[in-house]
């Protein structure tokens, strides 16, 4: 991670998915003071499901929504619609209002599961230790191809695309547990 810098994870939707990928910020000081009702219940269940794994987290992490900025990520494709942003004092993840008010709520909690997987655990893109194709835009990676369940499902939450419903709804338990998987907690 850059020292110096901010590091920011993001996510990016395309018409049919979502990717992530990393950038350096200017951001130094923190946006969000709390976090927002709307996010609460996903964040108290992150951290129980945590507690449950071993895992304590000491820090809040903030969440609010904000309209992306579309332009600074230069996209030809897709659309950002969350952010996890290490500061060097604070983490706080971001999500793009538009895109959560038209999300249903299974991925609205995979997607806060996603960005709190980054911001509290530390994790990247990647499962079994494997960092999945950040920067493949849209296309799945097929050098990657352990990194799927044999019905085409990802592994992992930290897929760099937002995961469908009809994949957290089949392999709800094993996300859980591999969201949990080399968490260095925050
Ligand atoms: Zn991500």
């Amino acid at each position: 991670m850059d020292k110096i810098g901010v590091l920011i994870n993001w996510a990016l939707v395309g018409i049919f998915l979502l990717t992530l990928s990393a950038f350096s910020s200017s951001r130094i000081v923190a946006k969000y003071k709390g976090i927002d009702g709307e996010f609460a219940n996903f964040n108290n269940e992150y951290r129980y499901l945590a507690k449950t794994h071993g895992i304590l987290l000491d820090n809040q992490i903030n969440i609010g929504f904000s309209e992306i900025d579309q332009k600074r990520f230069n996209l030809k494709t897709g659309r950002v619609i969350g952010m996890c942003i290490y500061g060097a004092t604070f983490r706080e993840i971001e999500i793009d209002k538009e895109y959560w008010d038209n999300a249903s709520e299974t991925t609205r909690m995979v997607l806060i599961y996603h960005e709190l997987t980054h911001c509290a655990c530390g994790r990247d893109h990647d499962y079994n230790r494997k960092p999945y194709g950040d920067g493949t835009e849209n296309k799945r990676d097929p050098k990657n191809i352990n990194g799927y369940f044999k019905d085409g499902c990802p592994r992992s939450v930290m897929f760099p695309f937002i995961l469908e419903d009809s994949c957290t709804l089949s392999h709800y338990d094993q996300y859980i547990d591999e969201m949990f998987d080399r968490c260095e907690a925050y």
